[in-house]
């Protein structure tokens, strides 16, 4: 291994971090620190530090061309600087990119969702396609749009908001304050609460009985594995996101004339109830003549989205020079 090849993939989440050694689509090595976002900025950037510290233990840096972050966060791409991340204490315009810069590396970083977006174009089902669009759910819902094999970030970098296209003006309030977002019916907690809301209807439900009657675990690895198993209110809840899902991509699918869409995240595993109710509702909503043959796939990087996704922050950044 004497050439210069390997990516520094790092993965920042709420809970832990994870630092991932790639080497073309191979992840070498991987370690995990806690991030520590509940105590303040510079305990989360010290915690960084130590694992990319690690890392060059193992592997020294001249060996890699450039460190990718990816952060769940608004990312000001152009000066490195995490401008907020809801999660994170005390977090307020951070000068990330500066901080790790002193490894000597080229350093990119961006918000998690088009991390996301760019992996699956680099790693995953994105490889032969030019146009798609990445919807990452989980608590929030999050979007990447690639136009052209290229990263499509928009004037002031916040283009892929999928999960705040309204769909129903006068609909349930989102976190965001505004009413009837995607988010507001296909975040986890929204989906949480529509499926407590619904058990009294399903009283044969196995979905009580997998949480052991302690509602606040139902989640949606809960409703996948009750759906799995031919659990009808687990596939209704499954169904409905789906179909709200799908009003929003509809329009996405309208406005860009994009017939392919990449789900990732939790609820995604889910499989086909869900996609196929992505697929239909899109086919329901959107113009004909460019959703008829719209294609809904899940993500194929899964577990290994966040590192991939970052390290190929630094194959789109240095591809582009
Ligand atoms: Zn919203």
């Amino acid at each position: 291994m004497k050439q210069k090849k390997l990516i520094l993939g790092i993965d920042v989440g709420g809970t832990s971090i994870k630092f991932g050694v790639v080497d073309g689509n191979k992840i070498l090595n991987e370690i995990s620190l806690p991030t520590y976002a509940y105590e303040n900025p510079a305990k989360v950037l010290a915690q960084v530090k130590t694992g990319i510290k690690n890392i060059f233990d193992l592997y020294p840096p001249e060996k890699f061309i450039g460190i990718g972050i990816g952060f769940p966060g608004i990312v000001d791409v152009d000066t490195g600087v995490v401008t907020s991340a809801p999660n994170f204490a005390n977090w307020k315009r951070v000068e990330v990119r500066k901080t790790i810069a002193k490894f000597g590396l080229p350093v990119f970083i961006d918000n998690d969702a088009n991390c996301a977006a760019l992996g699956e174009l680099y790693f995953g089902r994105g490889r032969k396609l030019s146009n798609f669009v990445m919807v990452t759910l989980g608590t929030g819902v999050g979007g990447g749009i690639i136009i052209n094999k290229k990263l499509f970030r928009g004037e002031s970098g916040g283009a892929g908001e999928i999960g705040h296209i309204t769909i129903d003006y006068s609909g349930p309030t989102c976190k965001c304050g505004k009413k009837g977002c995607v988010e507001a019916y296909a975040g986890n907690n929204y989906i949480k609460q529509r499926t407590i809301h619904k058990l009294h209807e399903y009283p044969d439900s196995i979905i009580l009985e997998l949480v052991e009657h302690d509602l606040e675990k139902i989640e949606p690895k809960v409703i996948n594995d009750a759906a799995k198993q031919g659990d009808q209110l687990a596939i209704k809840i499954l169904s409905e996101t789906g179909y709200y899902i799908g009003i929003g991509l509809a329009n996405i699918a309208n406005i860009l004339d994009i017939k392919h869409f990449i789900i990732g995240g939790g609820v995604s595993n889910a499989g086909r109830v869900l996609l196929k109710a992505i697929e239909n509702s899109i086919k329901e909503h959107g113009v004909r003549n460019i959703v008829k043959d719209v294609v809904v796939t899940s993500a194929q990087l899964k577990n290994k989205a966040g590192i991939l996704g970052a390290a190929s922050l630094v194959l789109s950044n240095l591809n582009s020079k």
